[in-house]
């Protein structure tokens, strides 16, 4: 059992894969780092295709779907059992805007009712209460959609007999705008709604207002390490290998202020080592900041392994390094950390230190106004 958890380690080709899944959105949020790219016409890979590339891949132990709307798919939960079924998926995370409430349920419903060994991970972004939600996310009634969307999935977990196999959680996109509430907001849904609520910090180029940039980074990690000590509480206790997750989203926070504030990698990267990302219409990226596009499935046999081998993304792949790229993004920072041995005794002393540490809390002051960093757009490549 435990082998096979930890197969991905040792596996030599990527086992994490996010995959805009749709790329059309229901929502304008201000902060959406793909709001152009919502709004763009394209072809969406069907689900026949997605079998077709899932079978050209290996173990896959994380997918996140995303996009745009996961939900707007209505074929979602077969595009998730393809990979559970090709590929042994074993945690699938969807990350939403919690607007289509019976849609999530009964998605939900279907995951677990057909894939019985993976563990569904559904996210819903929150970035205030309720009026400065409804303003970011240009969409009134969207804060109290994702109160009704938690109490279903919540309901949901209480009634079935594989609930042990969802965990619900909710994320916000810390802004200058947010900066000054999102702490109380972290504490209300762990507090009131019981699930962890985690931090992103904001990023990316094509931001409707860049003003939201405009943040002080000292307050964002003090906020960021508090609410990770106060998750534990409410996350999961079935959540696989949550100790070395909460460790991990720990070391994290230390690697994205290298990087936001001393301009300074920790880790050299690993997209499209370790993990690679696809947009809905089959253009294989190699991370989401980069605007770097590898080239299109569609064009490669459906086989992203041959497109991830060309010489183009072997050039690439090495300037990452080369160059010592590095960024604020939390999903591939996240797995740079799980494939950099390195780090392990960081992750270690996590574990055993003070982040669980369930007494403990501190009190969380105001962001600094005088403080206000401004983050470049993505892409600092060059210390
Ligand atoms: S819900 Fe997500 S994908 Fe849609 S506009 Fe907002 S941030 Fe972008
Ligand atoms: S921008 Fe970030 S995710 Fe992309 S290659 Fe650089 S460090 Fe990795």
């Amino acid at each position: 059992m435990l082998l096979n958890d930890l197969k991905f380690l040792i596996q030599r080709s990527p086992s994490y894969l996010i995959f805009w899944v749709a790329q059309t959105c229901n929502f304008t949020c201000d902060h959406c780092f793909n709001y152009l790219e919502n709004q763009k016409k394209r072809k969406e890979l069907t689900l026949e295709e997605v079998d077709r590339f899932s079978r050209n891949l290996d173990h896959l132990k994380y997918v996140t779907f995303a996009g745009g709307e996961p939900l707007i798919r209505r074929d979602l939960s077969g595009i998730l059992e393809v990979f559970y079924l090709n590929n042994g998926l074993q945690i699938a995370n969807v990350v939403t805007n919690g607007w289509f409430t019976d849609r999530t349920v009964d998605f939900a419903e279907r995951v677990l009712k057909k894939c019985p060994g993976l563990h569904l991970s559904i996210n819903i972004s929150i970035d205030g209460f309720r009026e400065r939600h409804d303003h970011i996310r240009q969409k009134r009634g969207s804060f109290d959609r994702c109160i009704s969307t938690i109490k279903a999935l919540k309901d949901l977990q209480n009634q079935c007999d594989t609930a042990l196999n969802l965990s619900v959680s909710s994320s916000g996109v810390y802004t200058s705008e947010n900066a000054q509430e999102i702490f109380e907001l972290g504490c209300f849904m762990i507090d009131t709604q019981n699930i962890p609520y985690y931090l992103n910090l904001i990023r990316g180029e094509d931001i409707q207002n860049n003003e939201l940039k405009f943040v002080d980074l000292s307050h964002y990690q003090e906020v960021y390490q508090e609410l990770l000590g106060r998750n534990q509480k409410v996350l999961s206790a079935d959540y696989p290998f949550r100790r070395v997750k909460l460790a991990v989203n720990s070391v994290l926070s230390e690697i994205i202020m290298e990087s936001a504030q001393n301009n300074r990698m920790t880790v050299p990267c690993k997209a499209g080592e370790k993990g690679f990302v696809i947009k809905a219409d089959g253009q294989l990226l190699l991370c989401e900041i980069l605007d770097i596009e590898l080239g299109n499935i569609r064009d490669h046999d459906y086989d992203p392994l041959q497109v991830l081998s060309s010489d183009f993304a072997k050039k690439e792949m090495a300037r990452i390094v080369e160059e010592r790229c590095h960024c604020t993004w939390e999903c591939f920072q996240s797995m740079n950390i799980v494939f950099s041995p390195q780090l392990y005794p960081r992750v270690v002393s996590k574990v055993v230190g003070s982040v669980f540490d369930k007494d403990k809390s501190t009190i969380v002051g105001q962001p600094d106004p005088n403080k206000g960093f401004w983050r470049p757009n993505s892409l600092i490549r060059k210390e």
